[in-house]
């Protein structure tokens, strides 16, 4: 009897032990999963990062000429990388048809067809009009590594290019409206 409930205690501790492996191995899967889509989304930015540095900013200012053209809250944005306050922007739920330029120098960056609402404040676009509109650079303030998105044209600053963002790319361009005229076509 005493044999028979060991042998008993010990089946179940081998199905316990058996249910953990499966959930572990389940588990993994899973990870590995996410690792080769976020590997797959770095990938794509280094490159789009590699691409876009090799090009050199067309507009060349003087920060008192930048701080004369751009009201203070452009230039806040733009030339000192600021970020503007969450839900402020007039364009964030703005989806008529057009083209978003910087408001910098005018160079087209977004169309109104990649506009998407990620629900964080800011304006979101799932790509950038063409890969030399907008150059990439790695961002490590804050405590935290993002990927700075600025016009390749006059280099001002614009906002952060995240990988959770919608199909077909998988990217969200987090954009200050601040830094964006839009033009309705
Ligand atoms: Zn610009």
């Amino acid at each position: 009897m005493k044999n028979l409930k060991i042998n008993k205690t010990n089946s179940l501790h081998a199905r316990f032990l058996l249910l953990v492996v499966f959930i572990s191995l389940i588990l993994t899967s899973i990870s590995c999963n996410n690792n080769e889509v976020n590997n797959q989304t770095k990938n794509k930015i280094n490159n789009m990062n590699n691409e876009m540095n090799n090009n050199s900013v067309l507009v060349n200012k003087t920060d008192s000429e930048w701080n004369a053209q751009l009201t203070k809250d452009q230039y806040y944005v733009l030339r000192k990388k600021g970020t503007e306050r969450p839900f402020t922007s007039k364009w964030e739920n703005n989806y008529d048809g057009g083209i978003y330029s910087c408001v910098g120098c005018g160079n087209e960056l977004f169309k109104s067809e990649s506009k998407f609402d990620a629900g964080c404040g800011w304006p979101s676009f799932f790509e950038a009009l063409d890969s030399t509109k907008i150059k990439t650079e790695i961002d490590k303030t804050l405590g935290m590594q993002r990927v700075e998105i600025m016009c390749a044209k006059c280099g001002g600053h614009l906002g952060h290019v995240f990988d959770d963002g919608p199909k077909p790319t998988g990217l969200r361009y987090c954009v200050n409206g601040v830094a964006l005229n839009f033009l309705k076509k």
